[in-house]
């Protein structure tokens, strides 16, 4: 069984199924569950048919839990990150094994694994286990379409600094073996609906707020904007880095009103971690430059919260440097 983070992104599938399509051709049986559903763009991934939505098909995963020897727990830390799941990978008694890039994971709940912060992405992680196991052979277009559309989106294409020559090494390697990278970006990038964009307006025209001060900006969506717009889960990927890419912003934020939870994103650029800051603020985690947190408490409340916290780190974005 492999398994990830909730609302999986393209990290999350794409090791999933990378791993998926790998170890298959050993003749294992092999299934992936996702603890919720995920974005439509995830849809071409090869795969992607095949795999569980515990949310909806709770009973069908949980026999394929039951049943696992193994379970790959891929692209994240802590088993919270799986929802409604974690209480039924609490009490499994399948050995658990770690595939994760993230800080600070739950080293106790893992009988093997590897964690590495200097990784790029999952996908990176899965692909150094098919080489370095001598299995290269093994890498079909399948396999090269998944891992390299998971190294692709976590690296921002290839512009953040965990950028590696090793990555480099390895698309070229995926390439080798028949990838039609194109065809990945077009699958990924260019398959929204209009509303997409009309909400993106929407929001960048009336809901993001500048602080120039503090070299921060900020997007916070009401509930109401989500409804009227049709948005669907995977239209918000990326509205993030609008703000971040403003002149001077080190640190962005999006807090959105997903009704049942406020739901935040933090990026940064340079030497501000957001990591840090999200589990400090809002029950969170991540990446130094890309985390994300939750709150129960409305709207109004987790905005007042967040300039209170940009406030008090204001020595640290006011001094912008790389
Ligand atoms: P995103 O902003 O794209 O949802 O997430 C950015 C990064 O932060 C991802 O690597 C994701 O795994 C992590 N992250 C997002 N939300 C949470 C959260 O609520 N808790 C933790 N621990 N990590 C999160
Ligand atoms: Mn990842």
């Amino acid at each position: 069984m492999i398994t990830t983070h909730q609302k999986p992104d393209g990290d999350a599938m794409g090791s999933s199924l990378g791993l998926f399509h790998f170890l298959k051709q050993f003749g294992h049986q092999v299934t992936v569950i996702s603890p919720t559903n995920w974005a439509d763009f995830l849809d071409w991934m090869p795969g992607s048919k095949e795999v569980l939505d515990y949310e909806r098909q709770t009973a069908d995963a949980n026999m394929a839990i039951d049943a696992a020897d193994w379970i790959f727990c891929l692209d994240f830390n802590t088993l919270s990150r799986t929802r409604r799941m974690e209480e039924k990978l609490n009490n499994t008694t399948s050995q658990l094994i770690l595939i994760d890039h993230h800080q600070e994971p739950q080293e106790d709940k893992f009988a093997y694994g590897i964690s590495d912060t200097g990784k790029s992405s999952t996908s990176e992680m899965v692909y150094d286990l098919i080489t370095d196991s001598g299995n290269a052979d093994k890498i079909n277009e399948p396999v090269a379409e998944c891992l390299y559309a998971g190294v692709m989106t976590d690296t921002g294409s290839f512009r953040f600094p965990i950028t590696t020559a090793a990555v480099h090494r390895m698309v070229a390697h995926l390439k080798d073996k028949g990838l039609q990278h194109s065809r990945v970006h077009e699958e990924l990038f260019d398959n929204y609906l209009e509303n997409r964009f009309r909400f993106f307006g929407n929001v960048l025209k009336n809901r993001m707020e500048v602080f120039y001060e503090y070299n921060t900006a900020l997007i916070a969506v009401p509930q109401q904007d989500l409804i009227k717009y049709n948005v669907i889960t995977g239209d918000t990927e990326g509205l993030v880095n609008f703000p971040l890419s403003i002149k001077g912003i080190k640190l962005a934020a999006i807090i959105i009103d997903r009704g049942e939870e406020r739901k935040c994103s933090f990026r940064s650029k340079g030497d501000f971690d957001v990591n840090t800051f999200a589990r400090k603020y809002f029950n969170g985690g991540g990446h130094f430059n890309a985390a994300g947190g939750q709150s129960k408490e409305p709207l109004e409340m987790v905005v007042g919260k967040f300039i209170e916290a940009m406030k008090e780190n204001k020595d640290q974005l006011s001094n912008y440097q790389f």
